[in-house]
């Protein structure tokens, strides 16, 4: 660590690394760069290095890092009421539950706050429950969340099988295949839950349909559909949810990730007759949107809809897509809006992020062969040019080199 690390002159000149390890569990990779300051896409790390940020705090920072109307919001909300549990109600809560009600287009929607996309989707399967069914119907590889309920809802078995028994009653079948899951779900299934697109499993696109016919499964059936819009939604793939343009209403929608603009939330949105199953006492949250948390997710989806970003998130992504595709080593690109999987040849994705990291680009590896890219909605042309460039020229050093 260099001159330039301001503040910092207590901190002993060893790696980043070897600090975190004696200090942290070891559930995470170690990282190698320490952040301390950010600003629009772009942060800085305690060597004074600058990287432009193409993964968003994984789909999170919706508005970049450091936004003056965000931080304004924060700030002020943080100088009236910051917290006072769920015992009462506070005019920033009822303010974004309004809000995410009308984008639902359904004045039946019901909102639970919670913190994470976890909370969000066990609160869905505790909804499911109320049903009087047990079974559940998931897709293989999906991804909706770490603990013992989610983790039990996740398709990916490297993550499951240690902690198994997990709930019983839950069948994964595969993604995009409308027969598996009509032949999965009958009337003692209590719910489907589905991402739009499949994020942490390196961004996996369904057919065009699919969710239709989830839909239609469902209703013959008498099942709930709860589409996991945690990391699709929120207009990073041109909707609010990512289901929309399938024509459907689901009974329940999960969010969170981008929700709070790099705050801690989520929420489940129930509606029509799901909207009351959670009834008094049933379920409940300490922090679930709290006064600070409700005032920055309104600023961002204020933001959202006065700069117009749902359509232009559609053209961004599309423009990164186009000059992606054509790189050494890139196998194809798949995805939608800000929300893109660039799979890469030989298994290199690992090779490749790091390969920009060092050049200064946070990206992620979602797997062996998917790079992930989710970056701020306000991400100029020129640092979409900067990055394809950088992008470029690693992969000829990997490729070529
Ligand atoms: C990240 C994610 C989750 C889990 O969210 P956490 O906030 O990490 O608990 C659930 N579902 C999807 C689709 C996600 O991408």
């Amino acid at each position: 660590m260099g001159k330039s690390v301001k503040g910092k002159a207590r901190v002993k000149k060893v790696s980043v690394g070897a600090t975190w390890d004696s200090l942290m569990q070891a559930n995470y990779g170690t990282p190698t760069i320490s952040l301390i300051r950010g600003k629009g896409i772009e942060v800085w790390d305690t060597d004074g290095k600058k990287y432009l940020d193409l993964l968003g705090g994984i789909a999170t920072n919706l508005l970049g890092h450091a936004h003056p109307e965000v931080s304004k919001a924060i700030s002020i909300q943080s100088k009236s009421l910051s917290h006072i549990s769920n015992f009462y109600a506070h005019p920033e809560g009822l303010a974004l539950a309004q809000k995410l009600q009308e984008m639902t287009g359904d004045s039946s929607a019901r909102i639970f706050f919670c913190n994470s996309g976890a909370e969000a989707n066990e609160a869905a399967l505790k909804a499911s429950r109320m049903t009087g069914r047990k079974r559940i119907v998931a897709a293989s590889g999906a991804f909706h969340g770490r603990t013992m309920g989610a983790l039990s809802l996740t398709g990916q078995p490297a993550k499951r099988n240690p902690f198994k028994p997990l709930l019983p009653g839950i069948k994964h079948v595969p993604y995009g295949d409308v027969k598996a899951l009509k032949r999965a779900v009958n009337r003692r299934t209590a719910m489907v839950i589905l991402e739009p697109i499949m994020g942490e499993a390196g961004v996996v696109v369904p057919p065009s349909g699919y969710l239709k016919a989830a839909r239609e499964i469902c209703d013959s059936t008498g099942t709930l559909l709860v589409i996991d819009a945690v990391q699709t939604g929120m207009g990073r793939t041109g909707s609010w949810f990512g289901y929309e343009d399938e024509g459907i209403v689901p009974d329940m929608i999960t969010v969170a990730k981008g929700l709070g603009g790099g705050l801690p939330l989520g929420a489940m949105i129930a509606l029509g007759k799901s909207a009351s199953l959670l009834t008094p006492g049933s379920h409940g949250t300490t922090f679930g949107g709290n006064p600070i948390a409700a005032a920055a997710a309104l600023t961002v989806i204020e933001e959202i809809e006065a700069r117009n970003y749902r359509s232009l998130n559609l053209v961004k992504g599309a423009l990164i897509r186009n000059l992606v595709s054509p790189i050494t080593g890139v196998v194809s690109v798949r995805g939608r809006g800000l929300l893109i999987g660039v799979v890469i040849k030989d298994s290199k994705a690992k090779e490749v992020a790091a390969g920009l990291l060092k050049a200064g680009f946070l990206v992620n590896a979602a797997n062996e062969s998917v790079i992930r890219l989710a970056p701020a909605f306000i991400i100029s042309e020129k640092q979409i040019m900067a990055f394809v460039a950088a992008f470029n020229e690693v992969c000829e050093e990997i490729f070529h080199g």
